[in-house]
């Protein structure tokens, strides 16, 4: 895929607002540190623009069938899906992931519309039976408004679907934020909406100045609901924000996901499981395992079937043949991966396989896939979020410890627990203070299944019909009667 120099990533009350060449934002592979393009920088004045034909949409919206939004979600789902290879090849290119992981997240991000142009029309309401005969009571779900849509770069498809399908079925309009990192799938998204037959002003996207277009989003009254999937920092400066207007949030945050590997289980299955875990995205989601617990019985058996096939996995180039491992997006996020492996081995922490930045052949921001023994709770690695591959091994002796320390954290989006008891399955899942719990699975992700975190994890659901709620009201209608 070749760009032009300049590339807009504006696009208000459906018209591509041409780059202002002053001032862009340059995107970078982060496998070759090499340009892309260069997209629009906008801000407070864009934002508003985009803020003000939402508003201007919304009624067109909101008032059409159910079936007539279903129809054009169901296109725009389907045009993805038949574009899954070409619009993977830019996920790639943009953020790094190996190919077949980004044209997997581009048929999930084809999945969430679907699921959601069903749900478009099953817009239930209730009929309460009165306990006085003399009225009649009624609940009908109406679509909040505008929607402010804040996205992260690790799903720069399907974080924008997962968001978008349940908001455009309730009915909502919107104004999209996509990460600075990932403008472009972004823009290949609203191009095949646009295709697909969205009304002008329903979708309306505006890259450039986090903070000023996070500012106008939070200062405009017509904005009801902010739908955010990032870090908690961000999060909670959003949800302080929100206060001024009483805003709707849904919030996606950070992570600590904790993996539990019990005496019982298959161990060869359950490393397996581990490994698709921590090195998805090549550690870079939110429900990545960041701390393993393994049973004190079986840690030595374990780290060294973990070990063996880590140091298969094949590192490089995205769009190359073979390859499971891309690069990290940026410098940061190699620093702070880098940062985590010092502490831990300062604190006593053994290298297992890894441990080391950069591959000297590869010139992005590469990092050998790591597994650390001998770990400590003291260790940054096992209270603050990684993003990057290392797998931490802690030992435990019984369960009660095991889930302890899983539930010793601030966060609570995803836990995952590998054996072959079913007492213990159920068990420990209902004792984990988690959102999602996996048991002898760790792609806990479906649209039709509610995906979200609890304590600074965030607060709402994305997917099933619990993610449709989160952009309705429902409005109370009381009919006094003869
Ligand atoms: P990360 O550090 O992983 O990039 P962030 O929470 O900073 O996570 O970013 C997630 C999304 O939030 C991105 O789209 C980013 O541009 C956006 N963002 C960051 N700061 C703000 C802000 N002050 N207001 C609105 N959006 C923001």
């Amino acid at each position: 895929m070749s760009y032009d120099k300049l590339t807009s990533s504006i696009f208000i009350d459906g018209t591509w607002r041409e780059v202002n060449s002053e001032k862009t934002e340059t995107i970078y592979n982060p496998a070759t540190l090499k340009a892309i393009t260069e997209v629009s920088y906008g801000g407070a004045q864009e934002t508003e623009e985009a803020i003000q034909a939402a508003s201007t949409a919304f009624p067109v919206w909101s008032e059409m069938t159910g079936r007539k939004r279903s129809r054009i979600l169901y296109k725009a789902s389907q045009l993805i899906s038949e574009e899954a290879g070409r619009l993977g090849k830019i996920l790639t290119e943009e953020q790094g992931k190996p190919l077949n992981e980004s044209i997997g997240e581009v048929k999930g991000a084809a999945s969430f519309l679907l699921w959601y142009a069903e749900e478009a029309s099953r817009g239930y309401g209730e009929w309460i039976p009165s306990s006085v005969k003399s009225k009649r009571l009624l609940v009908i779900p109406k679509p909040v408004g505008v929607v402010g849509a804040i996205t992260p770069w690790n799903f720069p498809a399907s974080m924008i679907t997962r968001k978008l399908g349940p908001a455009l079925a309730a009915g909502c309009t919107v104004v999209l934020k996509p990460a600075p990192e990932t403008p472009l799938s972004a823009i290949e998204l609203v191009k095949i909406f646009e295709r697909a037959g969205m009304p002008q002003g329903v979708i309306n996207l505006v890259t450039g100045d986090a903070k000023a277009i996070g500012n106008a989003m939070l200062t405009s009254k017509e904005v009801r609901l902010l739908t955010f999937t990032g870090s908690t920092a961000v999060g909670k400066y959003l949800m302080r924000e929100s206060a001024d207007h009483i805003k709707k949030l849904s919030l996606e945050l950070g992570g600590h996901a904790p993996s539990i590997v019990f005496e019982d289980a298959d161990l060869d299955k359950a490393a397996s499981l581990v490994l698709g875990s921590k090195f998805r995205n090549n550690g870079q989601t939110c429900i990545c395992t960041n701390r393993l617990y393994v049973h004190e019985s079986v840690a030595e058996q374990f780290t060294s079937m973990l070990k063996e096939k880590v140091e298969k996995l094949k590192i490089g180039y995205g769009l190359e043949e073979g390859i499971e491992l891309g690069p990290l997006i940026n410098e940061r996020a190699l620093e702070k991966v880098h940062a985590h492996l010092e502490d831990a081995v300062s604190k006593g922490a053994q290298v297992v396989c890894g441990g080391e930045k950069w591959d000297d052949a590869l010139e992005g921001h590469f990092y050998k896939p790591t597994v650390l023994s001998a770990i400590t709770d003291d260790m940054l690695i096992m209270n603050e979020e990684t993003f990057g591959p290392i797998i931490p091994v802690q030992t435990f002796t019984d369960e009660d410890e095991a889930l302890r320390k899983a539930n010793n954290t601030d966060y609570g989006l995803a836990a995952y627990i590998f054996t072959e008891n079913t007492s213990r399955a159920i068990r420990a899942s209902e004792k984990l203070d988690y959102g999602i719990v996996g048991v002898n699975d760790v792609f806990p992700a479906a649209p039709e299944a509610p995906f979200g975190g609890i304590k600074q994890s965030g607060i709402g659901k994305e997917g099933g019909h619990h993610g449709m709620d989160e952009f309705l009201e429902r409005k109370f209608i009381s009919i006094g009667i003869e």
